[in-house]
């Protein structure tokens, strides 16, 4: 396999902030020394994959472990930048350890953003959205994405829907649906910019149905015949459009290993 082969990639991959290139050093912050030398227990001379969403992956080096973190030796890029597919979900935060599930979720299943939206019933006035992206940035690291998906602040669902691109689907989960033998997708769906929309445990309200199913932009999706919560709801519909639409037909620039194998243990 050559070197820059995408089968070739690192088990130990890390986010790191600053710009990557051959020869370069990279010192880690405490948390990712931490990490790689307490829990993991590498030491000098062990390797690690590096990404930062701009520069594709490198293979590094550990260097040594000094007072300041552990200091890395850039070898070689060993695959390219990837991207996921033109896919935003937008989800009701529901209680902490469900929102921080769902934010995994969406990295692992190839969401480009994630916005947090306040719906009639959300019950949820506040989100530390810097705890959430630290979680995207780790389920990246684990899942072999080269990027870290946006995290945008709670924004009420009604400013989003005024500024709404037109040409961006947006594919509504509705409960309404549930149980009605409407299509999964209907038939006016198609390829190209989309959102999916989750809401809260306690629904959309009937206003926000109208007013969601009277913009020429929504497209409604049909989960199944049972009510899901709302991260069961949210997984089903990224997979369901990525299935159809988006990056698991494998002729993407998508970030998954192309040779399968290896890396499929964790
Ligand atoms: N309390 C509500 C259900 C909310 S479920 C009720 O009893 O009617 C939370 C969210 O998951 C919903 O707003 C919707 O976006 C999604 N959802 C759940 N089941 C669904 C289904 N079968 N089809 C489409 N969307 C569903």
């Amino acid at each position: 396999m050559n070197g820059a082969g995408r089968g070739e990639r690192e088990k130990i991959r890390l986010h790191v902030e600053g710009a990557l290139g051959a020869g370069q050093e990279v010192l880690l912050p405490r948390d990712q020394t931490h990490y790689l030398a307490h829990v993991l227990r590498r030491r000098p001379g062990s390797r690690v994959g590096l990404f930062n969403g701009r520069d594709g992956e490198w293979r590094a080096e550990m260097v040594e472990i000094g007072r300041a973190g552990a200091r890395l030796r850039i070898l070689e890029r060993i695959a390219p930048q990837g991207a996921p597919p033109d896919l935003w979900l937008l989800f009701a935060p529901v209680k902490k350890t469900r929102t921080d599930f769902i934010v995994e979720k969406a990295v692992e299943l190839g969401a480009a953003r994630v916005l947090p939206v306040r719906t009639r019933f959300t019950n949820t006035e506040r989100l530390k959205s810097e705890r959430l992206r630290a979680r995207a940035v780790e389920a990246a690291e684990q899942c072999g994405a080269s990027w870290v998906p946006e995290i945008a602040e709670l924004a009420p669902l009604g400013a989003l829907l005024a500024a709404w691109p037109a040409e961006r689907q947006i594919f509504l989960a509705d409960e309404r649906l549930a149980g009605s033998g409407a299509p999964v997708f209907p038939p006016e769906a198609t390829a190209g910019p989309a959102a999916v929309l989750v809401g809260p445990e306690g629904g959309f309200s009937d206003e926000e149905r109208a007013r969601l199913h009277a913009l020429p932009a929504v497209r409604p999706l049909n989960l199944g015949p049972r009510i899901l919560r709302a991260e069961t709801a949210a997984v089903a519909a990224l997979a369901l459009w990525q299935a159809r639409f988006g990056d698991w037909q494998g002729d993407s620039a998508g970030d998954a290993p192309s040779t399968g194998g290896e890396e499929g243990e964790r």
